[in-house]
């Protein structure tokens, strides 16, 4: 017969609580303006893309915005496309 074997997990003695600390001020509520507002993207709605991009034309992030991943998705395909048509800057190297 055998003995099932019991294995404990060793934990570290010290192990410090790594818990999501963020420092600084107050946090503000970012939500995805296409999915609050209901906005459709579209590359030639340019006064809406240019405040996803940044002055030098870089598309901020979503982390930056709020956008959510799907939003972001079609928010790039729309600057990239308004990039090929000259309506938006493409990024400064
Ligand atoms: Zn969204």
């Amino acid at each position: 017969m055998s003995t099932t074997a019991t294995k404990k997990p060793t934990r570290p003695a010290n192990a410090k609580h790594a818990g999501k600390f963020r420092k600084g001020g107050p946090m503000k509520k970012k939500v995805c303006r296409f999915c609050s507002d209901k906005i459709e993207i579209d590359y030639k709605n340019v006064s809406l893309l240019r405040t996803f991009v940044t002055e030098g034309g870089k598309i901020l992030s979503g982390n930056v915005t709020g956008t959510c991943a799907k939003h972001q998705r079609e928010l790039c395909q729309a600057i990239k496309r308004a990039r090929m048509l000259a309506l938006l800057p493409f990024a400064a190297n």
